[in-house]
């Protein structure tokens, strides 16, 4: 089955650094057409370890780590978490992917993953947006974002259930738009509340501009920051949903996705 699994749900200094929601990322299943599913994390943030476990899920089988860009909320939990692909760093093997601050440092962002860890997986690589690669046969596509990392990506997976695309923190923008076409699913990260606005992020009205143009069959909004969590993220789903027309729900931690001919929520 292809799924996406929500570790955490939190975004924005505040609500990681006060865990007011979970901050492990999001955990992406893909069953390859042969059967086999291949594991994939992406911005494993404050406590993905932890979150991982209490959910039964094993770090040992993650073949493919993601890392957007390089704020903690993103990256914090990264490093153990290539231990655990590589089995305590005993197996040259998984993908850790990441855009260019995170693995080179650009200016005053990173690097944020050590030497010796960029050394443990089989494939390490560095991503601008409109890179595509091959990970297992599945094609992962890098998206622009207009973030204060200017080396920021969001990431687009192309499963045999159709694109699933991960759009990371960015501001408003129409090559934002552009790159997410297409997708059945798109993950939004709402850090700001209506009217709210701060630089580099989304609020719930941007949210809704991008559903709306991209319209995919849903829209998951994550990623909250202090401000939305406290108006209540079902209450930001419903409003871009009246407005958009695009089935929106709001990610909780521990959310199961379920990607078949029909998407199921549990
Ligand atoms: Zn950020």
């Amino acid at each position: 089955m292809t799924s996406l699994m929500f570790l955490g749900t939190g975004g924005g200094r505040f609500a990681a650094i006060l865990q007011t929601r979970a901050t492990g990322g999001i955990y992406l299943f893909i069953e390859e057409p042969s059967g086999r599913t291949r594991h994939f994390h992406i911005d494993p943030g404050p406590g993905a370890l932890v979150r991982m476990l209490a959910r039964e899920l094993s770090p040992l089988q993650t073949d493919a780590i993601l890392v957007s860009h390089c704020h903690p909320d993103h990256y914090a939990d990264a490093e153990i978490l290539i231990e655990g692909m590589t089995d305590g760093g005993n197996k040259k093997q998984g993908a850790l992917i990441a855009g260019r601050s995170v693995l080179e440092g650009i200016g005053d962002f990173g690097p944020s993953i050590s030497k010796y860890h960029k050394a443990k997986p089989a494939i390490v690589k560095s991503v601008s947006p409109g890179d595509g690669l091959d990970l297992f046969g599945i094609k992962v596509e890098s998206t622009f974002s207009a973030h204060s990392d200017p080396s920021s990506v969001g990431f687009r997976f192309h499963t045999p259930k159709g694109i699933v695309g991960y759009v990371s923190d960015t501001a408003l923008d129409e090559r934002v738009v552009q790159a997410h076409e297409g997708s059945r699913i798109l993950i939004l990260p709402v850090t700001r509340p209506l009217g709210m606005p701060i630089p580099y992020h989304l609020t719930v009205e941007d949210a809704a501009k991008i559903a709306g143009a991209v319209k995919p069959e849903l829209t998951i909004l994550t990623h909250f920051g202090m401000r939305v969590i406290k108006d209540g993220p079902p209450r930001a789903a419903e409003w871009i949903q009246n407005k958009t027309g695009v089935r929106t729900v709001a990610a909780e931690d521990g959310m199961v996705v379920d990607i078949g001919d029909e998407l199921r929520i549990s």
